[in-house]
């Protein structure tokens, strides 16, 4: 930290260390793309699993952890593998579900909803869990997606940092361009932990972002999605 106390990021602009908080808890999100760097992928995953390791032990020896110790030893190399092969995995584009789509040929028309997909995220201010539901919609233009695919893509653009508005729009567009139309709708709602467990400390809150596109903007076509999602049908 230079002696004015800013931090200067990797563009260049400076953020003092209040900036930085406040950039985490108000969540801001600065583009609907990812913010990766060009060389993303030039190591492989088991040297990103090494670097981390390594980088994690001077995290936990900085903290005053006995490394030495049995119980500590290895969490290092499991942060490493955990960031790199489960929750953040959905980073690489090679991990990218194929939306396997059909003609739809037998004519549906009407919407599809698929209910209360699991979100497992990770907030890219904290790197803490957000953890909740998924409700998607669309009208089929003709094709329709695997529906299993539905919960894969929701899966695959959590398992990064992300900002939740980001992952609403990243689901949207996924739906947008696998299904061909854009009367989609997705709506999300978490608990962020780091919304639970530090700052405000509150549990009893939870975040919603929608988006509704093409005839999902029509207040009609809304509220039988919004309708669907509320209705609970004995199973
Ligand atoms: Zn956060």
């Amino acid at each position: 930290m230079n002696k004015n106390n800013q931090i200067l990021d990797s563009k260049g602009s400076n953020h003092s260390p209040e900036d930085i908080d406040d950039i985490g808890d108000d969540h801001i999100g600065t583009s609907a793309q990812t913010p990766l760097r060009d060389d993303a992928f030039e190591l492989s995953d088991d040297e990103k699993i090494e670097k981390i390791s390594h980088h994690f032990t001077e995290i936990m020896q900085t903290l005053g952890l006995d490394l030495e110790d049995e119980s500590l030893k290895g969490t290092p190399y499991r942060v490493a593998k955990m960031y790199v092969r489960e929750i953040f995995q959905g980073l690489d584009p090679n991990n990218r579900p194929d939306a396997k789509k059909f003609d739809n040929n037998y004519s549906y028309d009407d919407l599809v909803v698929v209910k209360n997909i699991n979100v497992t995220s990770f907030c890219e201010h904290h790197f803490l869990p957000f953890l909740g539901k998924a409700h998607v919609a669309y009208k089929s233009s003709g094709r329709v997606i695997g529906l299993s695919k539905i919960n894969r893509l929701v899966d695959y653009y959590s398992r990064r940092p992300q900002v939740q508005e980001r992952l609403t729009l990243q689901i949207a567009d996924e739906l947008e361009a696998s299904l061909n139309t854009t009367d989609v709708a997705v709506f999300i709602e978490s608990k962020h932990l780091c919304v639970s467990t530090r700052g405000i400390k509150d549990r009893e809150s939870s975040t919603v972002t929608t988006e509704y596109r093409g005839a999902f903007k029509k207040q009609k076509t809304q509220q039988r999605f919004i309708d669907y999602i509320r209705a609970e049908t004995e199973m």
